[in-house]
């Protein structure tokens, strides 16, 4: 792997991160007029110690987590990540163990105190808005794909900080972000993997007042723990009759000592990611929220954080591949040059920048989308709201609704174009890429489960396309967010002919009565509205820059766009014919 800083070296995102990221909104709605700084003045209460207090203290502390985070990554990880791969995991009777590179790799990431970086400072996380964790994550992938998970897992508990009872959080958070635990989501069942809402994993409340879970869970990362960890997994199960669907389900948090672990997954790729099958027979479990809401409000949740990261991981891991098929390319010599000089070659290594630059804008406004709500929602329960004056709240409505759309549109279109840059980065290798010598191998196997886990593809797109419908009608949300943003700009051509297209679509998707030929269509339906989005949002990144550096990302956006046109035009040809039956 190429070593070096992955922030310092990645100057496409420390260009978002000095200029085309809004800091000054995410910190004010982070920090709630920097009131954890406030309280460390006021009790010395060590758990505030780090905490800013201003805009400018804000994004130093982001900005050194950044680089720290980019040197351990790329010069102490990346450089174990092939022989990690290589002696993968072993299973003994219920027991992982992780090879002693990848201990090593944890122990300092932890040591260093890069872990929590989506846990309050309250229990003693790193306090990090979405937007410096997405950056964060991209850094770690880009090193290693399956350490990336090992790192983060502990991260999934900001949905128990969220909703737990105070009592719950004290008992587990602060041990979760010192290390002692390692954290697992386990939803997916082996009859049950999209269709959550009929997982059969059954809850009992015994006469002792204390729920029992039992059932078996498929495909649960981490749900052995990490090293001397041991698990904290957050489970799903049913509370309710076997066919109360949804509403029927709770969410749990159930410790790894009451689990066994049957086995673990040989795969494709991810070799030091546990990949467990685990039976709870009769295990302890404490509820979190309330009871029938486990699906819809806290698995919801916390895949929706979770999907963002992986949108986040699928940057990393193309990241990554770029690289290294640039490194190869300007190396290997075929007719008397470097292969980066053959049009056919070049084509591939531009439409990869192109396709990076775009999806971290994309990636990094579904976390700003996030951020400019859930932060607020927070502070308004702090302030004693009730849920009916949050939920009324307009910043909190807007800016929901759109997380809630961009979110899958960033998971699927930033993971389908991991796995399509990793597949062009073996290409530009060539029969070299075929082998293992190369590192652009691993990174093409561990790439393709992005499109997979944290919902397929498929339900990323049945996640957004009514969304994307109701955002386009004549009130609707997303046609207002995008009226504002060309207020503010000067659209080009390009971007207003993509607006038609993508507008059309969506009225040839309305139009169409059989929800079965929907489903035939809606695949392109988001693909047009997420480019579309994309090509906004680059040309809103061009206007904030000057120089050299706008020139070359009006390059990027203007290739980009035209790439769009293409899909999008094509896509409106067969949008007006009707799908073969
Ligand atoms: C390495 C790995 C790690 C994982 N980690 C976890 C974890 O930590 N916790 C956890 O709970 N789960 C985890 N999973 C499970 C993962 O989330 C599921 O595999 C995934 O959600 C798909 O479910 P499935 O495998 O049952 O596929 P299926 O649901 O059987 O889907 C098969 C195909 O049908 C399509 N399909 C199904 N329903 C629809 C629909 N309604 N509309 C359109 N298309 C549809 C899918 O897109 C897919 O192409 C992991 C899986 C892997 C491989």
């Amino acid at each position: 792997m190429i070593q070096g800083n992955y922030f310092r070296d990645n100057d496409d995102m420390v260009q978002v991160f000095k200029s085309l990221v809004d800091w000054k909104e995410i910190i004010e709605v982070y920090e709630h007029g920097f009131k954890d700084a406030a309280d460390y003045k006021k009790t010395g209460n060590e758990r505030y110690a780090s905490a800013p207090s201003s805009i400018e203290e804000a994004l130093d502390m982001y900005e050194s987590i950044l680089d720290s985070a980019g040197d351990l990554m790329g010069t102490y990880v990346a450089p174990r990540s092939a022989e990690m791969d290589k002696i993968g995991l072993k299973y003994d009777n219920g027991k992982v163990i992780f090879p002693q590179a990848q201990v090593d790799c944890y122990n300092t990431l932890r040591d260093a105190g890069l872990q929590p970086m989506a846990i309050s400072r309250k229990y003693g996380g790193l306090g990090l808005p979405v937007t410096a964790q997405s950056l964060l994550c991209e850094i770690s992938a880009r090193a290693d794909a399956a350490f990336c998970l090992a790192f983060g897992n502990i991260n999934i508990v900001d949905i128990v900080e969220r909703y737990g009872s105070e009592e719950i959080c004290e008992q587990w958070i602060p041990d979760i972000a010192a290390g002692k635990y390692s954290a697992a989501m386990a939803l997916t069942e082996p009859n049950y993997g999209s269709d959550l809402p009929n997982v059969q994993t059954k809850a009992e409340k015994g006469a002792d007042g204390v729920w029992r879970l039992t059932g078996t869970k498929r495909f649960i990362t981490h749900a052995c723990g990490y090293d001397k960890a041991p698990s904290i997994i957050l489970t799903l199960a049913r509370t309710g009759s076997p066919t109360s669907g949804a509403r029927g389900l709770s969410f749990f948090i159930v410790q790894g000592k009451d689990i066994h672990v049957a086995s673990i997954e040989k795969k494709m790729g991810l070799h030091c990611s546990p990949t467990c099958e685990v039976v709870f027979d009769n295990a302890p479990g404490q509820m979190i929220g309330e009871e029938g809401f486990g699906l819809v409000k806290y698995s919801m949740g916390m895949m929706n954080s979770a999907r963002i990261t992986i949108a986040a991981q699928s940057l990393g891991i193309a990241e990554g591949a770029y690289r290294e098929a640039k490194k190869y390319a300007s190396e290997r010599v075929q007719f008397g040059k470097t292969i980066d000089k053959i049009p056919a070659v070049k084509k591939m290594l531009d439409r990869m920048e192109r396709e990076q630059a775009a999806t971290r804008m994309l990636v990094l406004e579904a976390s700003r989308a996030v951020d400019l709500y859930i932060w607020k929602r927070e502070q308004l329960k702090h302030e004693g709201k009730t849920d009916r004056e949050i939920k009324a709240d307009p910043t909190i409505r807007r800016w929901e609704k759109l997380a809630d759309l961009f979110t899958p549109m960033a998971k699927y279109y930033a993971s389908e174009s991991c796995v399509k840059i990793a597949y062009d980065a073996v290409q530009v290798h060539g029969g070299a890429g075929y082998t293992e010598e190369y590192d652009v191998a691993r990174i093409y196997r561990d790439a393709r489960i992005t499109t997979i886990y944290e919902g397929t593809t498929q339900l990323q797109v049945v996640a957004a396309i009514g969304g994307i419908v109701a955002g386009m009608s004549a009130a609707g949300n997303l046609r207002e967010y995008v009226n504002q943003e060309f207020a503010q700009m000067k659209p080009s051509p390009e971007l207003k002919r993509l607006f038609d297209l993508f507008s059309g679509i969506v009225d040839g998707y309305k139009a169409i009565e059989s929800s079965d030929e929907k489903g035939m269509v809606a695949f392109e339906t988001v693909e047009s509205a997420t480019r579309f989005l994309m090509g906004m949002l680059m040309e809103r990144s061009v206007s904030k820059l000057s120089g050299a550096e706008a020139e070359h990302r009006k390059k990027l956006c203007r290739d980009f766009n035209l790439d769009s046109l293409a899909i999008l035009e094509g896509t409106s040809v067969r949008m007006k014919e009707k799908p073969a039956a």
